[in-house]
């Protein structure tokens, strides 16, 4: 049995009702769940089996994460200098407290425990392993060192421990990220920010170290389409000027071009709100007065990547100068070209297989969360592809809860998961975690810092040892 400090002695006791003096023990119906993946998607699925219990059913959740820490994405994903989004985790830890809830960090599926043991031992087994692998551009050049993917670059900023050694090289002037997304907007506002604006955050001290000794101070964005096809939303586009040390460009005919074609092609003469809070946010950032900082960031559109080019290591990037024709992006044929050291792809997310689930088209095959013929179901970018802010996953897990509670059947009588777990595995539970937490944020306080993450795991885990 794993090294497993119970939170109580039997935690899928039904909390705080004594049912034997209500009568009730005999209609409640207690459902194991397994749910792997201590994301958002994770989190809020368990919020949702939280919410559907009734005094006929009740569920003893078991969250699975390989990590010893929990939040995922929250955590190592977004962006350091917008810690607002991170004030998510006060919901996950509310989530945690339920006393028939149990954290299992540090637990990998497939290496510390299998899938097949989890569809056996547990009712109901809920996927939220998301999307980690980065999508390839597949142009020439693309695996030259200095060209890496933003799958690399965004945990490595935020300290995630598979990432911390990952080969980022700032020692160049120039760098171009690949993708109209947030996620590229996240990768060149970093890079191109004065890194004293992250000072006082959670960035990992080794991406800071280096981005204060970074030689960047030119940073391009790049979509392939118009600046009305981008995926960028509003709320990131509308903070840009408010960048105190960087420049932002943006092509101010650009947008008026690409304002003019979305209402050609709006139904009505309506623009999709979507879009026009967009491109009312780029307006503003391509007329803000510049003030002739050092560093700046640049928008281009309606430019496809071809290759990259450089003997031992980047040097340039080719595009392809594209142009809309009747509402289509056409290939003009013509190129040109940007030097630089360093190419970030920011165009989207693939899932990393999982032995026993089909995985098509980067994600798990699934209809509407249900994984056919199995005891699995499966939410956020594991089911539907990465797409969405987080706050998508709750109405995600929300949906396939409803179909869990459906479909559920008679509950199994089955043994505790713990016993599968080899004694040298040191599970993180709830209290662990908090133990973690509790001395991140200590170490960060005299700092003015809300936490300096630890970023190994062997220190985690001794971060939080009793
Ligand atoms: P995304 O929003 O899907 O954007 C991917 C971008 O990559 C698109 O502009 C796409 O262009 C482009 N792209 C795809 N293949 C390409 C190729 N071969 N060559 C050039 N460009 C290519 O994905 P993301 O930025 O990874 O973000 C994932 C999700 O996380 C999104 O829903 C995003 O909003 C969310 N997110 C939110 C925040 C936030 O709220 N602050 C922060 C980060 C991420 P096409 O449109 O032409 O395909």
């Amino acid at each position: 049995m794993g090294t497993f400090p119970p939170v109580n002695s039997n935690p899928y006791v039904h909390p705080s009702k004594n049912l034997k003096v209500l009568g009730m023990e005999e209609s409640l119906k207690r459902y194991k769940i397994a749910i792997v993946g201590a994301g958002p998607a994770g989190y809020f699925s368990a919020q949702a089996l939280q919410n559907s219990e009734t005094e006929e059913l009740s569920f003893a959740i078991d969250l699975i994460e390989r990590l010893p820490t929990p939040w995922g994405l929250v955590r190592s994903g977004v962006a350091p200098d917008h810690p607002k989004i991170k004030t998510v985790s006060k919901v996950f830890e509310k989530v945690a407290t339920h006393p028939n809830f149990r954290l299992f960090g540090n637990v990998e599926l497939g290496t510390d425990i299998k899938l097949a043991d989890l569809i056996e031992r547990y009712d109901v087994v809920i996927m939220c392993t998301g999307s980690s692998i980065g999508k390839k551009l597949g142009i020439p050049g693309e695996d030259l060192p200095g060209s890496i993917s933003a799958a690399e670059f965004v945990p490595w900023y935020n300290g995630h421990p598979d990432y911390v050694f990952a080969d980022v090289d700032l020692d160049t002037e120039v760098a171009v990220v690949i993708g109209a997304g947030n996620v590229a907007m996240d990768c060149g506002r970093i890079l191109a920010l004065n890194p004293v604006e992250l000072d006082a955050t959670d960035t990992a001290e080794h991406a800071l170290e280096k981005l204060h000794a970074s030689q960047i101070r030119k940073v391009y964005i790049t979509g392939r389409r118009g600046p009305e096809h981008a995926a960028f939303t509003a709320p990131e586009l509308r903070d840009l000027p408010k960048l105190e040390h960087t420049d932002v460009y943006m092509d101010a005919q650009a947008i008026e071009e690409a304002h003019s074609r979305a209402l050609a092609s709006a139904v009505d003469g309506e623009i999709e709100k979507e879009i026009r809070n967009n491109l009312e946010a780029m307006r503003i950032v391509a007329t803000t007065e510049k003030k002739g900082n050092e560093r700046s960031l640049e928008f281009r559109f309606l430019s496809a990547p071809k290759e990259i080019r450089g003997e031992f290591k980047v040097e340039e990037i080719v595009f392809g100068i594209n142009e809309i024709q009747d509402g289509k992006v056409v290939d003009t044929g013509e190129t040109y070209t940007i030097k630089c050291g360093l190419v970030i792809s920011a165009i989207g997310y693939e899932a990393l297989p999982i032995e026993g689930v089909t995985f098509e088209k980067g994600k798990i095959l699934n209809e509407e969360g249900r994984v056919p013929g199995t005891n699995i179901y499966t939410v956020g970018w594991a089911k539907r592809g990465p797409s969405g802010v987080i706050g998508t996953n709750k109405s995600d897990a929300s949906d396939v809860v409803k179909l869990v509670v459906e479909d559920l059947g008679e509950p199994k009588d089955s043994e505790d998961v713990t016993t599968l777990i080899d004694s040298e595995i040191v599970i993180v539970d709830q209290a662990y975690w908090e133990r973690i937490n509790a001395a991140e944020i200590a170490a960060g306080e005299p700092l003015g810092k809300p936490r300096i993450k630890e970023v190994s795991r062997f220190l985690l885990l001794s971060l939080g040892q009793n």
